[in-house]
């Protein structure tokens, strides 16, 4: 199991800490005219592999959280989101928001328009069938080849240190009832759809995005967490796209490339975090995530 270990979470003023994930902090505020709300921080850390790294990139809170903001307004006739303001304190300014506290749904509603990753690795590993969360595909798929129609393979939340689990619909069903389920595929796919078409007209392609709901008091289902961030979701330069190998993707690749690399002098299986970033694949990091920002928005970082 990799070392989970989270660094503290800083200490702010007027919120009281609650949960911390690899990248992002929680918090209640305490003080001012949102509190008993949810402060969510969007840190510089980034993962792989499931190891927070030592080294962090610079701004990417702010670019994640700038992009998952810019997603919820172009989705908001769609489905309401749990955002209530970005006036938040100082020292988090630009990085965090300030959101509805839902019950969410424990789902990782998950859409592919796209087969790779754990997707991939289900459809080889049921051959002949070739099922996806129970959903039968087309033979001969590879690696990057784009489904016949979107499809929905929702998650289990795992804890911190574990892998999401893919499962069928029926246990989505199991868990959330025949309804509600039906609801949470229904706007996993609308939702998906609407931002694929968006980012195909920027030159990129969103191959696949996970997307958490949750119900307010009165059982409004509405999108939480962060929405459509590189960290969420698989986005691909479309002039690039060449199925049958790993497409090159606006994200943390850069970085799971040189960790792998003879360079990083790093051994995936000794379970050891990887070693600091050098500066420059930083700088290439960061440089990528700002790109995937202003193509997406058309707005400069
Ligand atoms: P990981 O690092 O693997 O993502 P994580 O999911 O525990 O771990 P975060 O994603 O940083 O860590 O944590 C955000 C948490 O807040 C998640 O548990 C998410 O389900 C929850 N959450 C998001 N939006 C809301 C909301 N509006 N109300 C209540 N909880 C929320
Ligand atoms: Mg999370």
């Amino acid at each position: 199991m990799p070392d989970v270990t989270l660094p503290t979470a800083p200490e702010l003023a007027g919120a009281a800490h609650v949960h911390s994930g690899k990248v992002r902090d929680l918090y209640e505020l305490t003080e001012g005219p949102h509190a008993g709300r949810l402060l969510m921080v969007a840190s510089d850390r980034i993962s792989i592999f499931d190891f927070i790294l030592d080294t962090t990139i610079p701004d990417k809170g702010e670019l994640l959280t700038r992009m998952s903001l810019w997603w919820f307004e172009q989705l908001r006739d769609l489905v309401p989101n749990h955002v209530l303001s970005t006036d938040v304190p100082e020292g988090v300014r630009g990085r965090a928001v300030i959101c509805e506290r839902l019950d969410m749904y424990p789902v990782e509603c998950v859409a592919r328009g796209y087969l790779t990753g754990t997707g991939l690795l289900d459809y080889r590993a049921t051959a002949p069938d070739h099922a996806v969360c129970g959903i039968r595909l087309p033979d001969g798929l590879e690696d990057g080849s784009r489904l016949p129609e979107p499809i929905f393979t929702p998650a289990t939340k795992a804890d911190l240190g574990d892998h999401d689990e893919n499962v069928s619909y029926d246990a989505v069903v199991g868990t959330v009832g025949a309804e509600r389920a039906d609801e949470l595929r229904r706007l996993t796919l609308e939702v998906y759809a609407r931002a694929e078409e968006i980012a195909r007209t920027r030159g990129i392609i969103l191959a696949d995005t996970k997307f958490e709901f949750g119900a307010r008091p009165d059982a409004t289902t509405v999108l939480a967490d962060e929405v459509l961030t590189p960290d969420s979701s698989r986005f691909w330069p479309a002039a690039e796209w060449h199925p049958g190998r790993t497409q090159p993707s606006y994200d943390k690749q850069i970085v799971r490339n040189w960790a792998l690399s003879p360079e990083s002098g790093w051994d995936r299986a000794s379970g050891e975090p990887p070693p600091p970033l050098p500066a420059e694949v930083v700088e290439r990091t960061r440089a990528r995530y700002v790109e995937a920002y202003e193509l997406l928005t058309g707005q400069t970082f």
